[in-house]
């Protein structure tokens, strides 16, 4: 069995080629990230016409790599949503014309739970049920993964994800964020004390296991505001060794209680889930933040605490890419969830089935049997 997959949900465009047994014959990928240096974030417009620029080229590469045609894989996997329309569209457009001229079955993935079951390629003993935390750009989800596309939406985010945060962050402190906000925050959190600014920690009061970042940007924003040293027009490589310090600190202190507020929320998932699922072994984290080291440890150590077994994908599998878009191909596809071919004639202009805004599972409330 060989899975081709095609991820444009966002800024990065990627496609990978996986064999049925897990094994990655090759993985490509083109980002965005002088987009966003200049746009600030993702801007639909700018993103859609790279990704149609980058993606016959990247489809290329994972199949040149993988040292395969068009005619030997079984089947095609892209990503549906959720994400921008006008990006998905790219990829779900080019997975569909290989589908249709060489007759290959289609499998339509969800990006979040690609981020959750890539931990299953890497970790053949990982089975359901799981619990997850999905941490990127746009999601902060825990999720009880039951089976295969059996979720259980255990919390999410009341407005920010976390990566949002980081990106915002970083930008603030005039970090170089070429290489993303997220990595450029972590490392220069290593310089500063994180007990040096008292940042309040989210939703304390609020007894689920809901996320919320939004509140916690603002306190960094204010904190730079009121320091005349650090001030996001002059980059980090020009200031002053005490403006470097302060701007060290306050990531260090950011970061801290950011993660302090995904070990509370997951704490108190752990122990929902196994009051649910009490055979559940596992605790997996995805997502492109959880390529973060100080995340990895401190959630490894909530793990350890509930006799869990904290999975985690290497960094290059966290953050987007086609393997894991493949490798859910894969799962469904094995488990006969898939589309047949497109017809010949179908036209090149035509609305396809796209899900930007796509819940994983359903929302769990408190009372609601889960079956056992
Ligand atoms: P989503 O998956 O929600 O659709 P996305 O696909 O854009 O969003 P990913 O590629 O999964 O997101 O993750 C990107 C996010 O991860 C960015 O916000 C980035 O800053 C963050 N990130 C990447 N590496 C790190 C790191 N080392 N520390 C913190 N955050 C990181
Ligand atoms: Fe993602």
């Amino acid at each position: 069995l060989l899975m081709l997959g095609i991820e444009t949900s966002c800024d990065d465009t990627a496609a990978a080629v996986v064999r049925g047994d897990g094994e990655i014959l090759s993985q490509a990928i083109s980002s965005q990230s002088d987009l966003l240096v200049k746009w600030g974030g993702v801007a639909p417009k700018m993103a859609e016409e790279a990704h149609a620029l980058a993606i016959d080229q990247v489809v290329q590469k994972a199949l040149d790599d993988a040292n395969v045609s068009e005619s030997d894989l079984s089947a095609v996997a892209v990503t549906i949503g959720p994400g921008l329309s006008l990006c998905l569209r790219v990829g779900v457009h080019k997975a569909r014309k290989i589908a249709k001229v060489f007759g290959l079955p289609i499998v339509g993935v969800h990006h979040m739970e690609a981020h959750a079951l890539v931990s299953r390629l890497v970790n053949k003993d990982l089975n359901y049920p799981f619990l997850a935390l999905l941490i990127s750009g746009g999601h902060n989800l825990l999720v009880l993964a039951q089976n295969l596309g059996e979720y259980v939406q255990l919390g999410t985010t009341i407005d920010d994800a976390i990566g949002e945060a980081y990106d915002k962050a970083a930008r603030w402190l005039g970090l170089d964020i070429r290489k993303g906000g997220g990595p450029a925050l972590e490392e220069l959190a290593l310089e500063g004390d994180p007990n040096s600014i008292n940042f309040t920690v989210p939703l304390r009061q609020h007894k689920d296991c809901n996320f919320s970042y939004a509140g916690l940007k603002t306190q960094v924003r204010l904190t730079i505001e009121s320091r005349n040293l650090c001030t996001d027009d002059i980059p980090i490589s020009s200031a002053t060794e005490e403006d470097r310090q302060l701007r060290a600190n306050i990531a260090a202190s950011f970061q801290r209680i950011a993660v302090l507020h995904l070990e509370d929320r997951c704490q108190r998932a752990v122990e929902w889930a196994l009051k649910m699922k009490p055979s559940i072994k596992n605790f997996v984290v995805s997502g492109g933040v959880a390529s973060n080291q100080y995340v990895r440890t401190r959630l490894n150590h909530i793990a350890e605490k509930n006799g869990l077994q904290l999975v985690s994908p290497p960094p290059s599998l966290c953050t987007d890419n086609g393997v894991m878009i493949a490798w859910t191909g894969i799962e469904h596809f094995v488990a006969g969830r898939f589309e047949d071919p497109p017809p010949a004639d179908e036209p090149d202009d035509m609305q396809y089935d796209l899900r930007p805004r796509w819940p994983l599972g359903e929302e769990y409330s408190e009372g609601r049997s889960v079956s056992r």
